[in-house]
Parts: structure tokens; sequence; C-alpha cells
């Protein structure tokens, strides 16, 4: 449980795997995996058994978060000692689903979700910075308002590299007329005719949607439903 930055993917949650998980991971193999509670390690068999993971409480990390610090440190006791012996290595979540997709494809099986391979990932960053160059240099794009997240005022659109497991994506806000759309629509697919990773998500939402509340220490901000106005999945 944690965030790493991955050379394909940039910034993902990643997994501990035990070091037997890792070596079929060299080889492109995807074993089946057992968690660990707590922190969600990824164990094999072997070691799910030979540690005697089966005796220790189902607890999930969010679970362990909210226990008192008392209860905590008592189930420290019992969780801790185990992960010396199941120390393995990290890996990027999206990396992981991409081992997942050839060792299914190798096995005639279908993997557990819908692949995104032809998209623009991390990786393809210099390319990203294009698109984004011919989006800003032929039209103007509105600012965002008022948004806790970002200081000063920056275009109004998001765009999110892709992964193994969902595509590329951009997110336009207050681009409300139709003719707009197409126009910023058309420049977009004018982009793509010309690479390979077609694979995309592009959506138009009406406004901004963000909710403040008051909670225990400061306040929480966060993302209300926002209406969407049109949508454009290339797969
Ligand atoms: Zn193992
Ligand atoms: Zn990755």
């Amino acid at each position: 449980m944690g965030i790493i930055l991955c050379q394909v993917h940039g910034k993902q949650n990643f997994s501990k795997v035990c070091t037997h998980i890792w070596k079929e991971f060299a080889n492109n193999n995807f074993p089946p995996m057992r968690k660990l509670p707590g922190y969600g390690v990824r164990v094999c068999d072997k070691c799910y058994e030979e540690n005697y993971v089966e005796e220790l409480p189902k607890i999930t990390f969010e679970q362990l978060l909210n226990l008192p610090e008392e209860a905590y440190l008592k189930l420290s006791e019992t969780l801790y000692p185990k992960y010396p012996n199941l120390s393995g290595s990290i890996k990027c979540v999206e990396c992981i689903r991409y081992i997942e997709l050839i060792s299914a494809r190798k096995n005639k099986k279908e993997p557990s979700f819908e692949p995104f391979e032809n998209t623009l990932m991390y990786r393809d960053t210099e390319k990203i910075e294009e698109l984004k160059k011919v989006l800003t240099s032929n039209f103007k794009f509105p600012k965002f308002r008022k948004s806790p997240l970002c200081f000063k005022p920056t275009d109004a659109f998001f765009i999110q590299s892709g992964g193994f497991s969902y595509p590329f994506s951009i997110k336009f806000y207050y681009i409300t007329e139709k003719r707009h759309q197409e126009e910023i629509l058309k420049l977009i697919d004018n982009f793509f005719e010309e690479i390979p990773q077609k694979q995309r998500h592009i959506s138009f939402y009406e406004s901004e949607n963000w909710i403040t509340e008051k909670v225990k220490i400061g306040i929480r901000t966060y993302k209300g439903e926002e209406k969407l106005l049109l949508e454009n999945i290339v797969k």
C-alpha cells in the first residue's frame, strides 16, 4: 500500500509481493496470490501456509488506520513478526496488470479487466505535451474557477495518462456549446490519426462541483457529482 513513480505509468499504487511471486512475474507468469491482512502484501500459497497467515485476524488497511492506538499496538505484535519472512519487492499495480494480461493470453484466458494497451501512458509524456500544445494553440479555453487544488488560473481541462486497465483521458469543463465541443473533438481526432496509441476517453462537463465540509479537525474538500454533457470513447 503506497505510491511509486513508475517509468511507464507515472504516479501509481503499488503492491508488495513475496520473492516467489516476484520470480514468477519475471517470467511473465501471473501466479495465484493471497493477501496478507493489514498492509495487503501479496504472497504465494507456500508463504501463506508456512507463516500461518490463516491465523491472523482478517483486517483491511482502512480498518487498521481506524483502530484505537491500544488495539493497534496489540495487533501489531502478532502482525509485524510475519513481515520479515515475507518481505519481497514492490511493483506498480498497472505493471502487474500487464503481466496478468500477457499471462492470460498465453493460457488463452480472459484477464480480469478490460485491457487498454493502445493508449497514451506516462512514458508517452512528450506526445501528451504535444497534444496539449495543439489544443491550447488552437482554442481559447476557459479557466478553472476557484479550485482548491490549483492556485493560479489554468485552462479548464484535466489530462490523465492511461494504464493497461484504463485509457488516456481528457476532461473538459465549462465548454457547453456544441460547436465548441465539436471543434475540440476535431483537433483531438486529427492528432490521434497520426499516432498508434488511439484508445482514449474524452468528456465534457458542465462545471466543477467542489464540496467543502467541516470535519473534526479542519475542512475536507472533495468533488461531488458533475453533469456530463458529452462523451467520446475510442477503444
Ligand atoms: Zn512466496
Ligand atoms: Zn507501471
